[in-house]
């Protein structure tokens, strides 16, 4: 089973990818997560990333499609929880192809609905929790990065919602839930 995880910054994707893995041996694929690695290892792609990223603002399709080809030529375990991907239409699009390309198929898109105040504090709040536990801040933690990203999200990933709409494949959770109802509220969807 492939789904991907689709919403705002902050709105949990990566926490309830987490239990997807632990409860389903899922692959979560995050593109945040590897573009921050590719950063972090200095490679040139890496370098080229830094100042968007640190910004708010999206890198370039070409980029990500590139790096989510990659991982699905590997093991598939459990299936693919697509985190922060994709977030344009061309990336979409691109993503439907890929999964044809190697046999897969997309079976859901959960939307967890949130909304922006509380955004706002779980993001600046990670950030502080962060800072006090003497970790690195994300570079885009911060409020100018932040408001920078909701737009991005907004103007460029939103439409994503009616494009699976209209293929019959969205289903939303309440985000604002506390995070083991919308892990069990996700598992319900899973499991129909
Ligand atoms: P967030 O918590 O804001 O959802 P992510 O960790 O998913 O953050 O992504 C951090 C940053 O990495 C984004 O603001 C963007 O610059 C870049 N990024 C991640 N995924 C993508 C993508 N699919 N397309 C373009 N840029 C991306």
């Amino acid at each position: 089973m492939n789904i991907i995880l689709l919403g705002p910054p902050g709105a949990g994707k990566g926490t309830q990818a987490g239990f997807l893995v632990e409860d389903r041996d899922m692959i979560q694929l995050s593109t945040g997560d590897m573009l921050r690695e590719a950063k972090d290892s200095g490679t040139e792609m890496g370098k080229l990333v830094a100042g968007v990223m640190a910004r708010g603002e999206l890198v370039t399709d070409e980029i990500v499609i590139g790096l989510i080809r990659e991982k699905l030529q590997g093991d598939k375990k459990g299936g693919f929880i697509f985190d922060g991907f994709p977030r344009t239409l061309a990336q979409a699009d691109a993503l439907g192809e890929l999964l044809e390309d190697c046999g897969e198929t997309l079976d859901a898109v959960i939307e967890l609905e949130v909304n922006d105040e509380v955004l706002v504090d779980r993001i600046v709040g990670r950030a502080a929790e962060t800072a006090a536990a003497g970790k690195p801040v994300r570079a885009d933690d911060n409020e100018e990065s932040l408001k920078i990203r909701l737009m991005a999200y907004y103007k460029q990933t939103s439409p994503l919602i009616g494009y699976y709409h209209a293929k019959g494949m969205l289903q939303g959770v309440d985000g604002l839930d506390e995070m083991p109802a919308v892990r069990a509220d996700i598992a319900a969807i899973l499991d129909k």
